[in-house]
């Protein structure tokens, strides 16, 4: 719904995504939940010792693993990442399981949590209720009879989380990191990315065609007549391309130059000859700021001729798909939920079968709800000694990375000053919020889940509109506690880590340094190098679009990662699908770098503590348990129809390639397992930015 927000995340955020350190005996005393899997960091159960990790050291690493854990058929992908979701999805489960029962001793937030996982639940009522909780909506637009009145509408829809024709929302200054201000993006679009409107290959007219066919389905099932459903979808696709059309594509969305454009609502409602903004400002409630970010001007013109060239029939059927498709999901009638599942999820993406009910509702209020959920969460999960000892490793990490600027030699003294002024400047968040988001303005009903739903997106959008004019709030967070993921935010130059993802198998307050730092160490460089990678280094200390780099490190850092888009553009993902070296660049940068940061850093550590580098543990050396520990993070099934959407939609590439391509990369790895100058893990041609 938003403009697009410079997060830089580990993985792809699917919208579900999303054991504990503390020692087992007094686990089981504070934790409900059955005996959890006992999951390890370095794990030598899951090596595959037949194999030559010269040869291919993720197969290596994760044979035994992917051996054992078939893909299951409600997943597109399932990895060790997927493993660690699936238990802290049952420890939400618990924990909303408890407050769903109607109890006065209930706080306001437990009885919000619990309220909405018991309506997700309660199917029955969600199939007696049909779509009778979209009435209102449907009449809303039913009553655009006059295209002059759109505006109004539009906010309104906007309002309640229906991505229509563009977004609009808060965002910091490019310019002024400190300041939030209004702006308008993309939007609007039922497909995943503009390319898909308009790639001419094969596959891509079928789905094209598959996506006009659920459409149509699923204005059948909302009770029009095949025939106005047949000329509705037709009428969809041709609006949605049209909006397409002026929308930056994947590769272009990664530019932070491409997106700041500042202007004012006058300058822009100049513009917009057939639509009034200043009518749809003052509906939306959104403080008048002076500055306006225009993320995609070219689209604003391209929803503006839309305008134009649609009746209001026309515009009034695009919004019922826009509807239809905002709600699809939990809080709809089966029939709706599964034709949505059969597109988004089984067609695009391949999986075979819908997930558990349950799991599914987890997600929903995690989604919603996630800071109440997730201050329960924490409580039980996340000990004080796990965040001193991440922040330890971050520190530490930090250290390597100031070194290895000082070692640099490509890099001018007068730049290195700046880059380490942005480093020093790096704010280091772990584990949830010090400050709880306070949801005392939502209000959850037992058993209305589209309302409850559409008062959840309200309540987020006008949080989000009331930053507008007001200093940015760094202590805020864009995941939830519980999710399995981290990211890095260049413009306020942070890292954050969700408590949710400091657990084994990547995180273990039981296991060693060598381990923890191959895989979390790993992930901590990562974020840190987002701040250094083709799209962050953009950013200055404080967060703003600002150049620090004179034009030869420019130059130079261009040439080194170049290197990396070559080496990235050579992989064939799925059978004539390679991966987009630029696509993926800021990602496979921050992977490379953050791996030799951690390495960098671990090396320290071991020679402070004189760790003897000869002892093997579970047949393995130190060093040699590092990278299988950074290996066996990724172990990962994917399905062919999955890694073909992420290869022209994901900035992360694979995780077979976040293994390999980035270790043929370190003479330090194939030194580690004495690998021979012919092997398959040693690349041609090194590329080394970081
Ligand atoms: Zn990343």
């Amino acid at each position: 719904m938003f403009p697009p927000v410079r997060l830089c995340a580990l993985f792809a955020a699917p919208a579900l995504l999303l054991a504990s350190m503390l020692p087992e005996a007094s686990r089981a005393q504070s934790d409900p939940s059955p005996p959890a899997k006992e999951f390890r960091v370095f794990d030598p159960t899951i090596i595959d010792a037949s194999i030559d990790p010269c040869d291919n050291f993720y197969q290596f690493s994760c044979q035994g693993w992917l051996k054992n854990n078939p893909l299951p058929a409600e997943k597109s992908n399932y990895g060790r990442v997927t493993e660690l979701e699936e238990l802290n999805r049952l420890h939400l489960k618990q924990i909303l399981e408890e407050v769903s029962a109607p109890n006065s001793a209930r706080t306001p937030n437990e009885q919000k949590i619990g309220d909405e996982y018991a309506t997700c639940m309660n199917t029955a009522a969600i199939e007696a209720q049909g779509l009778a909780p979209l009435k209102p909506e449907f009449d809303r637009i039913a009553a655009l009879k006059n295209k002059n009145d759109l505006p109004l509408l539009l906010a309104h829809l906007h309002s309640i989380g229906v991505n229509a024709f563009f977004s609009m929302g808060s965002a910091p200054d490019y310019v002024d990191a400190a300041a939030v201000i209004s702006s308008y993006g993309s939007g609007g679009l039922g497909l995943p990315e503009r390319a898909y409107y308009t790639r001419t290959d094969e596959k891509s007219i079928e789905q094209r065609q598959q996506y006009v066919a659920h459409v149509k389905t699923v204005f059948h099932l909302a009770g029009e007549t095949p025939k106005q459903a047949t000329k509705d979808a037709e009428i969809v696709l041709r609006m949605e391309t049209l909006l397409a059309e002026g929308s930056l594509d994947a590769i272009e969305l990664r530019d932070p130059q491409k997106l700041n454009h500042p202007s004012d609502i006058a300058a822009i409602g100049k513009q917009l000859t057939n639509f009034r903004l200043a009518t749809y400002v003052a509906a939306t409630g959104v403080p008048p700021s002076v500055r306006v970010n225009v993320a995609e001007p070219r689209f604003l013109a391209a929803f503006n001729a839309a305008i134009a060239e649609n009746s209001a029939e026309q515009i009034r059927a695009y919004l019922r798909w826009r509807l239809l498709d905002a709600f699809a999901g939990t809080s709809m009638p089966h029939s709706f939920d599964e034709e949505n599942w059969n597109f988004n999820s089984h067609i695009l993406n391949g999986a075979e079968k819908q997930e558990d009910r349950w799991k599914r509702c987890t997600s929903h209020i995690d989604n919603e709800l996630g800071e109440a959920l997730g201050q329960v969460y924490v409580a039980r999960y996340f000990s004080a000694s796990d965040k001193q000892r991440t922040l330890e490793m971050a520190l530490a990490i930090e250290a390597a990375m100031e070194k290895d600027i000082d070692a640099l030699d490509w890099m001018s003294p007068a730049t290195k000053v700046r880059a380490k002024e942005k480093l020093h400047a790096v704010m280091n968040k772990v584990g949830y919020p010090d400050r709880w988001r306070d949801y005392s303005a939502l209000q959850i009903v037992r058993d209305d889940a589209i309302g409850n739903q559409s008062r959840a997106n309200v309540f987020e959008y006008q949080r989000g509109l009331a930053k507008v004019g007001k200093p940015v709030d760094k202590g805020e967070w864009s995941m939830t506690p519980p999710t399995v993921n981290a990211y890095y935010d260049g413009q306020q130059n942070n890292v954050n880590f969700p408590a949710g993802y400091l657990q084994p198998p990547f995180f273990n307050g039981k296991e060693d340094d060598a381990a923890n730092y191959g895989n979390m160490g790993s992930t901590i460089g990562h974020e840190l190098t987002h701040g250094f990678d083709d799209e962050g280094r953009q950013f200055d200390a404080t967060g703003n679009l600002k150049d620090w780099w004179t034009k030869d490190d420019e130059l130079k850092f261009s040439e080194r990662s170049n290197c990396v888009v070559k080496e990235y553009d050579a992989i064939e993902s799925v059978p004539d699908v390679h991966l987009s070296g630029k696509l993926t660049l800021g990602e496979n940068l921050a992977d490379l770098g953050g791996l030799w940061l951690s390495w960098l850093a671990w090396l320290d550590k071991a020679s402070a503590v004189h760790l003897n580098m000869a002892a093997k543990t579970d047949g393995y050396t130190p060093d040699q348990r590092f990278w299988i520990a950074y290996a066996q993070q990724w172990c990962t099934q994917e399905r062919p129809e999955e890694l073909r959407t992420l290869a022209q939609t994901d900035p992360h590439s694979p995780s077979e390639h976040r293994t390999n391509a980035v270790l043929q990369n370190l003479p330090e790895f194939t030194k580690s397992f004495s690998c021979k100058p012919s092997s398959k893990m040693i690349s041609a041609n090194r590329c080394r930015v970081w």
